[in-house]
């Protein structure tokens, strides 16, 4: 039975870590039916947690995406109150942005959770604004109310204060910590009580008579945030009419979506109190596929296409998460705007210009997979087997192309060796690292060229932990892994001029290649360009690629330290050949040379990534703290304020930031706590590129 559209939502359900993601997520596949037994998190079976070390560290990393069906507490178990919501998984850890990322690109609306102890957190801000550039509709879920400490208004104050103005509460609890025991849902103004084993049994009663006033008072703030976004309710309201239920709903529904509002709910997923009525939320104020926007995308030119959310347009679908599964394998998520994707039929991937089949279509649910015969314009569905799609890329129309938006991907900043224990796992070691890095465009491995070393890059020391963990539990690779590295870069910082000449003429036939070119920096993020200036034919045009190949691989080894280079601007402008002795191989080696001898006149730098960190501290460890970070070549930009604790926000490269978690917890007796993500790329210094020469010397030695 396909879900009329308006029926449908894509959400994504997003937190800090700890917040208590796993535990709710648990329930609403409990609720929705799929789960029959709840599995909690400290028993380590949580259905939504595919990987085995996901479990272990409580943390879910990947975004695989799962359909459940709800019907509203209030209404029957018809086919009229059926609702599908596709559940996109997100990550709660800031090395995992790119995740969040990617799952914010293609999900429609959010519930945000938030420890109703400690409120607003440091990265709940991260995600929050990561939210916002996405413009992605919240609803806000204060979790926890249960815990010894929780408090509502205190949690409420911090999304109002930290995320959002616009934030107002749709429910108070009845009692907290210990006493917390109902919801009120201020728009009906009932009290909610959830029995039953899990709390399945939703009972709507009156609201007890000592909470009558404080749920009056919100309720008329509620109604007031409600009808300014309507100027006919506002009108009736000023003249004394609370507008009906519905009206107020439906006002409040288009106010979400617009995000000119966000409603506040609360609850403690633990003691299954309040997760049905977020589920309600789901359905009453997130949108359905047809309240977004047609999307946008291009055409082969670059002319802008849209597409509307509608079976009958051209196939328009983005691929958005690669995943290796153990029982049916390469799987690739994806997430249709437009038109219908059916088994067995040929799509166009138009970021690589090659033709697919679709094989199987599943859809994935917590605990079994379904095949599809299709996939509607608006759902969410899994392709089986699809060999040349990555991460990101469109699949479409052949006749009625649309190339979407790419999704961006930082570069990674931290890398390490890796080789296998037993020198007999190599081959196993380089399929599991493919495999890897096929899932994970923020993942790359690579050959160093001197050492033959296998070197891996990721976005931060647990991301590599995390996925040499995975090498061993599903590719059954012991691997040892060396010290992490930051990734440097290498660019230029004026325009140089060199040639490059690969001449050998001594017996036999010879080579012959003469290059002329100059380098020039460019705006940061702005990558390599290559221009051909040759003009008369002094380097014959059928060894111009070789040429752009022979500088390509330059760009792999700066010179100063063998880093890869970025941002430059290479143009050959002239050279020479010889009717015999030139070859593509000659000409090859000649730009490369051409390129490294522009490069080293060109006064070259290195780069290094910069994190941008926040450390939370009690104020008598704050000096201490400074100072530490000021050892490690750190920018404080601000030092802020946040429920006793102070904040420091600094900027501090990476290379000083190793070990930085176990400094901090000897530093403030385990009381501090930090968090960091890639900021941008900045110059070394140049006393600290001198030591680093230095130090690779003496490895040398
Ligand atoms: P995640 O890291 O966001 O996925 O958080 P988990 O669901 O793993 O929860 C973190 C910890 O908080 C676990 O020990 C949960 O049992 C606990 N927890 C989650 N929800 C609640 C709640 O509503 N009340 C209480 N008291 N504890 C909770």
């Amino acid at each position: 039975m396909t879900t009329p559209k308006n029926k449908i939502r894509n959400i994504g359900i997003i937190a800090h870590i700890d917040a208590g993601k796993t535990t709710f997520t648990e329930r609403v596949l409990f609720y929705t039916g799929i789960s029959h037994k709840i599995g909690e998190v400290h028993e380590g079976q949580a259905i939504m947690d595919w990987m085995e070390q996901e479990q272990e560290r409580g943390i879910t990393i990947t975004a695989a995406a799962t359909t459940a069906f709800w019907y509203k507490t209030q209404a029957g178990r018809t086919d009229e109150n059926r609702h599908q919501i596709n559940i996109i998984d997100t990550p709660g850890h800031v090395d995992f942005t790119v995740e969040v990322e990617r799952s914010l690109r293609v999900l429609d609306g959010a519930v945000v959770l938030f420890d109703g102890v400690a409120g607003v957190e440091a990265q709940s801000e991260t995600v929050w604004r990561q939210a916002d550039k996405y413009k992605v509709p919240r609803i806000c879920f204060i979790n926890k109310l249960d815990r010894m400490g929780a408090s509502f208004d205190f949690s409420f104050n911090s999304i109002l204060e930290r995320l959002s103005k616009k934030a107002v509460p749709f429910q108070l609890p009845i009692g907290e910590e210990s006493h917390f025991s109902k919801i009120i849902d201020l728009l009906q103004m009932k009290a909610v009580s959830f029995s039953g084993e899990h709390g399945e049994k939703v009972t709507y009663e009156e609201v007890p008579a000592d909470m009558q006033a404080a749920a009056a008072k919100a309720r008329e703030y509620l109604i007031e945030k409600i009808v300014e976004h309507d100027d006919e309710l506002m009108h009736a309201y000023l003249e004394g009419n609370i507008p009906e239920l519905d009206k107020l709903r439906a006002t409040a529904r288009k106010a979400i979506i617009a995000n000119e509002l966000v409603p506040v709910y609360c609850g403690s997923a633990l003691k299954n109190m309040g997760v049905q009525l977020v589920l309600d939320a789901v359905v009453d104020f997130l949108p359905s596929p047809l309240d977004m926007p047609p999307v946008h995308g291009t055409d082969k030119d670059g002319k802008d296409v849209f597409r509307k959310p509608d079976d009958a347009e051209p196939l328009a679908a983005l691929a958005f998460k690669i995943q290796f599964d153990p029982f049916v394998g390469h799987l690739t998520y994806f997430r249709m705007y437009s038109g219908v994707m059916q088994a067995g039929s040929y799509v166009l991937n138009a970021s690589s210009d090659e033709k697919e089949r679709v094989g199987r279509i599943l859809r994935m649910h917590a605990n079994n997979r379904a095949e599809e015969a299709e996939i509607r314009a608006g759902d969410i569905g899994a392709i089986v087997g699809l060999k040349k799609t990555t991460t990101g890329d469109t699949l479409t129309d052949e006749k009625n192309l649309i190339i979407l938006e790419k999704i961006d991907f930082p570069d990674p900043v931290i890398s390490v060796k890796i080789e296998p224990k037993t020198k007999a796992d190599q081959e196993k070691l380089a399929l599991g690292l493919r495999r890897l890095a096929e899932e994970d465009p923020t993942f790359s491995i690579r050959i160093d060229q001197e050492t033959s070393d296998t070197v891996i890059s990721g976005m931060g020391e647990l991301h590599l932990e995390i996925l040499v963990d995975r090498l061993r539990r599903e590719f059954k690779v012991e691997a040892n892994v060396g010290q992490p590295r930051v990734a440097y870069k290498e660019t230029v910082t004026k325009k140089a001029e060199a040639r490059g000449q690969y001449i050998k003429q001594t017996g036999g036939r010879g080579q012959y290649g003469d290059v002329e070119l100059y380098i020039e920096p460019q705006a940061r993020g702005k990558g390599f360009e290559f221009v051909n200036d040759i003009r008369g034919g002094t380097i014959p045009e059928e060894y111009i690629p070789a040429c752009k190949k022979g500088i390509e691989e330059a760009l792999g080894k700066g010179v100063i330290a063998g880093y890869p280079v970025v941002d430059v601007k290479v143009t050959i402008f002239d050279g020479s050949y010889h009717d015999v002795d030139s070859s593509e191989a000659a000409f090859k080696i000649a730009a490369s040379m051409a390129f490294q001898e522009a490069a080293r006149q060109a006064k070259p730098i290195l780069l290094e990534p910069i994190m941008k960190v926040e450390v939370m501290t009690p104020e008598n460890y704050l000096g201490d703290i400074t100072g530490d970070l000021s050892a490690r070549r750190a920018k404080i930009r601000e030092i802020t304020d946040r429920h006793n604790i102070k904040v420091v926000h600094a900027d501090v490269p990476l290379a000083q930031m190793f070990g930085y978690t176990t400094q901090l917890r000897s530093l403030t007796q385990g009381r501090g706590s930090s968090v960091m993500e890639f900021g941008h790329y900045e110059p070394v210094p140049q006393n600290i590129v001198e030591k680093m020469k230095g130090d690779t010397e003496k490895a040398k030695k």
